[in-house]
């Protein structure tokens, strides 16, 4: 069975819980009472990650036979972001897969160049939403609001100047991320920041599958549809700067701590690249996908 790490708005308030095979979900603290276990250390999905050694063993086995009165009916709770509010920025990566850099040289009209460096930037902790939560268009504010999928790493073991040949230890596990931007204030304001950090444009989850489910490096392929229609479809294993390069560069000289999130990058078929340039809008319906974690769904709205 597939660890599906959730966070989740139930009856009993929000609860860390598993989403099991028919849609129904463990609550995490119920399953770790009935085991005999302290559930305050589930009291939030990073101070589960932190305990994880203890507490994963408890929640598979509890998950695979749930003790009575542990699971929460499908239709009675709802997905939150697996990580609702993180601790600080979501870290990101800029232009890490090929067809992406060329399809934006190719829309800026130069010539283009393998990165040499990978390119870092951050949205803020209060854009995180959950998979169904609405964006708006924010009409009012840009003319080029654009989606992307990502592979996002979410940090277990903390630390710093982490070399490469160590980085899959100290990620706990993957999760999705729909980088939305705003094309035109990504370029207006010369740092991507302003474009990439308003409120709400960075839905993520639907939840976090332990890394130990995911043959490392992960292979998977990575897709978004609008409105159904197929706009980005590549793999994971085309990343630019692969996995432990972002780690063992971001934390040069830069602490990741438990529940820190990595996004990783977008594949091309972004749609401000597109020709003409296609762009979200009231009514658009992004299903943001990465094979073997899920699909995260965000509705745009006036
Ligand atoms: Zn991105």
């Amino acid at each position: 069975m597939t660890t599906r790490l959730a966070t989740i708005a139930s009856e009993a308030g929000r609860r860390v819980a598993l989403v099991l095979d028919d849609g129904s979900a463990l609550d995490g603290p119920e399953a770790a009472r009935a085991a005999g276990v302290d559930p305050a250390a589930l009291s939030d999905m990073v101070s589960t990650i932190a305990a994880w050694d203890a507490l994963g063993p408890v929640l598979r086995a509890a998950a695979s036979s749930p003790p009575p009165g542990a699971t929460v009916a499908p239709g009675t709770y709802r997905l939150l972001a697996p990580i609702p509010r993180p601790a600080k920025n979501v870290f990101c990566v800029g232009r890490n897969y090929i067809e992406h850099v060329a399809e934006g040289d190719r829309a800026a009209g130069r010539e283009t160049e393998t990165p040499k460096y990978p390119q870092f930037f951050t949205k803020p902790p209060t854009a995180v939403i959950a998979t169904e939560d609405t964006v708006p268009s924010y009409a009012a504010i840009t003319r080029v609001l654009d989606y992307e999928v990502e592979l996002a790493l979410v940090i277990g073991r903390p630390g710093s100047d982490i070399p490469a040949e160590r980085a899959f230890e100290h990620i706990f596990g993957y999760t999705v991320i729909n980088d939305i931007s705003a094309r035109d204030l990504q370029r207006r304001h010369g740092q991507w920041f302003k474009g990439k950090g308003l409120d709400r444009s960075c839905p993520m989850g639907p939840w976090i599958i332990p890394a130990d489910e995911i043959a490392a490096p992960p292979d998977l392929r990575i897709s978004l549809t609008v409105n159904g229609e197929l706009r980005q479809d590549s793999r994971t294993s085309q990343l630019i700067f692969d996995i432990p390069t972002v780690m063992a560069t971001l934390s040069q000289g830069l602490t990741f701590e438990t529940g820190d999130v990595i996004a990783t990058g977008t594949p091309s078929g972004v749609g401000y690249a597109m020709t003409p340039p296609r762009v979200l809008g009231p009514g658009d319906v992004v299903e943001a996908t990465v094979e073997g974690i899920g699909t995260l769904v965000t509705r745009i709205v006036a």
